[in-house]
């Protein structure tokens, strides 16, 4: 019968044990099975299950995928584990530790630098790790010169290193690298000491007293004491985070004091992490040694095997991304590279939750903006120009780093606009580049604009992938965007963005069910990899859903349903108050908007107020979700020069107790009483879009009103009495044709924005109240607003003596655009129908004019370049000769005739107006009867404004 004496006692012998090498070949593949067998010689009949008393012994085999081995009988398990493993190494034609010559280097390496370590030459040098060699002179009676091995393990990042050569798993796996360190000390056995049960070493013949008197006489003892404050981080995430105060005298060693906070006797028995947050950063997490490792450094810990729930300390895993087991205190002290004395920091509740909110996509954009309770991460990558805080990019780095993943890996790749009439078919988004193509081909013909449009049509198209990695190189997430950007930064930008968009919505509801989760991940052209990804985050997950439970079932922005003199209820707002005259200058998607604004706690009845976050001016990108959506909701309402103040329900704790200064204070309050938050708005200026700009800078009067005119021009002429604006906006066609004596006496807009129908409804109602004094010459009856789209039929909307349709079609899908053609000639039946659109060949004028007329702004430059259309929201801009083929192709199906025209430049100089136009005129007589048929058959449109000049106006708003 083989005994277990001769078994390995692995990690001590410095190489891999036989175990963990089938680890890393087989992983989870390899199965032990581990029986009881009686001793048989004892027994004498194994036949007979006779209970017996005796000591147990065990064997163990082990299920590899090609075989099964079986090991001899030992006392104990690991040992019956650990030579299975041997047996199937040799199976293998492994052999450990002789085959892995750079190991075995790393090996000698790693010895050495623990020689280095406890020389004399060490003790006064300047390496942080001396402070501590130098400080536990200071200890007392058995403590003398003992240093725990883990500030060895902590405090050298040489020795981490050759450490990762012999196993890549101390980057994660801080019990190997401790009982590396400890093996090492084994083999020096002239130089140091080390005992069992005890992480700490021994320097074996004392320091010559020269060399400690020098090195401990350079320490400058300018205080005897320090007084730093930590945080106790608790294990049991039910308990409260808080501060710890640490009272540290000169003439000891402040681990021992750290030690002793966590119930432990002495610092030899206290682990370090690794230092968290910046780079000169000294801020790290203590916490007790698990007894079992304390006996046995060769335990389960070593191989990855313990992860014992209980225990795992969620919230202090997440900041270090290493395992730490039990309550933890968190305290930024230590000694560093640049001077001999103990360096030492407070850190504040605030700054605690600040590290919390910056584990989450949206925190680390919050920070950067310094507006934690109004900024959000925006949901879309427009300009370069209108970005504000992080770039999304940067945001997606410091993201990997928080949460210890490997730097995201992008890859761009371009086409050549000229070359991709292949490529070109593949997607939808890439119609953009073929038609860029084509215009180049077609207009290249044409003469006199070639150069012009050759600066644009030759550049090249870039998209760019990205791929997450954890630091063991498994693939975590990829984003393949489908979208190409005419510049590579912008490609790498927006790509970075999806994944930060996705990873937020996840981080804010962590228990989506898989389904969406994977749908809301392909939307965004992400596919995700779930063992690894879950793998990775399922710790903040499980920190995440107490923390959510504890802040009265609140979920990261949730809203209230709480109705007062509510007006809009569905975004969460309550007690809105607007104040100010109406300038009548309103934000609009696109444009920056300048607002100051406070954000106070404030009770139920109002009596206490804490003031959280005030900005006095703080700019955001309207239409991309840069702010809250409540703080957006609120001021796509209001006018420049207008204040408001509204009140929501309170968001997760730790937004609020990160922007508090004084969070200490605020914890029991919060508790004690029913609070809002109160958002106080005032709104100063705006940018306008930029396709406004441009309209405005190259164009007098600017384009938009020139279009207005061209089309009240054709109403007047027509002597039309009912109009129909098809995406009406803000209602600026119908404003103006107020202004003119016309024969109208039915004015009615639809459009699908809500937000510019409310403007328009407000323009027109003061317009048409005061018509007796301001407009007497016009004689319209009754006007109405409807919300709804323009792609589907309302019969109240059917046979209008004219139509109007300005700049409204780019904003569709091409499909759709020809959907919207065939349902207006088809079913709307206008006598007349004008419709406008960008014309695409322009844009290089506008382009090239922003360029040279604004060349000290190397801001505007660049987004002139990164927009390939005049507006983000375009879907597609169409050269003279599509939409000529769209609107003839148009006309002749359905009965119509079809001119052209436009507005801004002219028709005989290339390349045409900037903005084209088709006016399509009915060649049938009007179908009277039919029109009054039909009258109640189809009500898709809501009424959102209605006026009557024989009635008061009523508005559903
Ligand atoms: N005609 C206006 C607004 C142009 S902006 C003007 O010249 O000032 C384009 C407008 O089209 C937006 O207000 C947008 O809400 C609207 N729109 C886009 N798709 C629409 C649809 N399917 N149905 C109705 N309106 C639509
Ligand atoms: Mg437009």
């Amino acid at each position: 019968m083989e005994t277990g004496g001769s078994s390995t006692t692995a990690v001590r012998k410095l190489s891999l044990t036989p175990k963990s090498i089938i680890f890393q070949k087989f992983g989870k593949e390899a199965l032990y099975i581990v029986e009881e067998v009686q001793d048989v010689a004892q027994n004498g009949c194994p036949g007979l299950a006779i209970p017996q008393k005796g000591p147990c012994l065990y064997r163990c085999s082990l299920q590899l995928p090609d075989f099964t081995v079986s090991s001899g009988i030992f006392k104990k398990k690991k040992d019956a584990e650990q030579s299975a493993a041997e047996k199937a190494l040799e199976k293998l034609g492994i052999h450990p530790s002789t085959d892995d010559p750079s190991a075995e280097e790393a090996s000698d390496k790693l010895i050495a630098c623990v020689k280095y370590f406890f020389s004399d030459e060490f003790l006064s040098s300047l390496h942080p790790l001396s402070g501590h060699f130098r400080a536990a002179l200071r200890r007392d009676g058995d403590l003398y010169g003992s240093v725990p091995t883990s500030v060895i393990a902590a405090c050298d990042s040489k020795l981490c290193n050759i450490c990762k050569l012999i196993n890549p798993k101390v980057e994660t796996n801080h019990f190997l690298l401790i009982s590396y360190i400890m093996s090492a000390a084994t083999r020096l056995p002239e130089f140091v000491v080390t005992s069992e049960g005890q992480l700490s070493i021994w320097r074996k013949n004392s320091y010559p007293p020269e060399i400690i008197e020098s090195s401990l006489f350079q320490q400058s003892d300018t205080v005897d004491s320090i007084c730093i404050t930590g945080m106790h981080i608790p294990c049991s995430v039910e308990k409260e985070v808080q501060p710890v105060t640490l009272n540290i005298s000169l003439t000891e060693y402040y681990l021992d004091v750290i030690a002793r906070k966590l119930g432990l006797a002495d610092g030899n028995k206290v682990m370090i992490s690794r230092t968290i947050g910046k780079a000169s950063s000294e801020m790290r997490l203590y916490f007790a040694a698990p007894k079992s490792y304390l006996m046995d450094q060769s335990s389960d810990f070593v191989n990855d095997k313990v992860h014992i729930e209980g225990l795992l300390n969620s919230r202090a895993s997440c900041f270090c991304g290493q395992d730490i087991y039990g309550d933890a205190i968190l305290a930024s002290i230590g000694y560093t590279w640049k001077s001999k004395d103990l360096f030492h920091e407070d850190i504040t509740l605030q700054s605690y939750y600040r590290m919390l909110v910056n584990l989450m996509p949206s925190g680390i954009y919050k920070l950067s903006r310094e507006a934690i309770l109004a900024a959000e991460l925006p949901v879309a990558f427009t300009t370069r120009t209108n970005w504000r805080g992080s770039f999304p990019r940067e945001i997606l780095s410091t993201f990997c780093r928080q949460h210890w993943l490997s730097e995201p890996v992008f890859s761009t790749s371009s086409i050549s606009l000229k070359a991709s009439s292949e490529t070109s078919r593949l997607d939808k988004k890439l119609k953009v580049s073929e038609s860029v193509k084509q215009d180049k081909e077609c207009v290249s013909g044409g003469g006199t604009a070639t150069n012009d449009l050759k600066s644009v049509g030759s550049e090249s198209a870039f998209k760019c992938e990205v791929k997450l990695f954890s630091k063991s190189q498994d693939l975590i997430l990829e984003c393949s965007p489908k979208e190409f950007y005419k510049k590579q930064s912008d490609s790498i930008q927006n790509a970075s963005l999806k994944v930060l968009s996705w990873l937020n919505q996840y981080f804010k509801d962590p228990n989506m069910a898989s389904e969406k989760l994977h749908y809301s991940a392909s939307v965004l052209d992400i596919r995700f990899y779930p063992e690894n990804f879950f793998k990775k985050f399922s710790l903040y997950l499980s920190m995440l859903n107490i923390q959510q439970s504890e802040t009265q079932g609140g979920n990261f922005l949730r809203l209230n349903s709480m109705n007062t003199q509510n007006t809009m209820p569905e975004n969460g707002v309550c007690c809105l108050s607007t104040g100010g005259p109406d300038s009548g200058v309103y934000p609009s998607n696109g444009c920056l908007l300048f607002i100051s604004y406070s954000v106070s706690l404030v009770t139920e009845g109002g009596n206490m107020k804490e003031l959280l976050e005030s900005r006095e001016e703080f700019e955001f990108e309207i239409g991309s979700g840069a702010v809250i959506p409540h703080v957006e909701a609120v001021v796509t309402q209001m006018s420049i020069g207008q204040s408001a103040r509204f009140n929501t329900e309170l968001p997760i704790q730790e937004l609020i107790l990160s922007a508090a200064d004084d969070s200490a204070r605020l914890i029991p309050l919060l508790l004690s009483k029913v609070w809002w938050l109160e958002y106080s708005i005032s709104l100063l200026r705006t940018t306008e879009p930029p396709e406004d700009r441009m309209e405005q800078a190259f164009f007098s009067p600017p384009l938009s009103k020139q279009r207005v005119e061209y089309a009240v021009q054709h109403i007047r002429q027509s002597s039309a009495t009912t109009l129909v604006d098809f995406g009406c906006g803000s209602g600026s066609l119908l404003d103006s044709i107020l202004d003119y004596p016309t024969s109208l006496e039915k004015v009615v807009g639809v459009d699908i924005s809500l937000k510019s129908l409310s403007r328009a409804a407000k323009i027109l109602h003061s317009k048409l109240s005061k018509k007796c004094d301001v407009v007497p010459y016009n004689d319209v009856k009754s006007a109405v607003l409807y919300d709804g789209s323009i792609t589907v039929f309302d019969s109240r909307l059917r046979g209008f003596n004219i139509g109007t349709c300005l700049e409204v079609i780019e904003h569709m899908e091409e499909d759709e655009a020809c959907n919207f053609g065939n349902i207006v000639l088809s079913y709307f039946q206008p006598r007349i129908l004008i419709v406008s659109t960008p014309n695409y060949e322009y844009n290089v004028i506008l382009q090239r004019s922003s360029l040279t007329s604004q060349d000290d702004d190397p801001d505007e430059k660049i987004q002139s370049q990164s927009c390939k259309f005049r507006n983000h929201d375009h879907k597609f801009e169409w050269t003279r000769e599509q939409f000529n083929s769209w609107a003839s192709e148009l006309a002749a199906r359905h009965n119509y005739s079809v001119e052209f025209s436009g507005v801004g430049g002219s028709v005989d100089i290339e390349p045409g107006f900037a903005s084209q136009i088709a006016v399509f005129k009915s060649r049938l007589p009007p179908e009277e009867d039919y029109y009054q048929k039909v009258e109640d058959l189809a009500h898709n449109y809501k009424v959102i404004w209605e006026w009557d000049s024989n009635n008061e106006s009523r508005s559903s708003l």
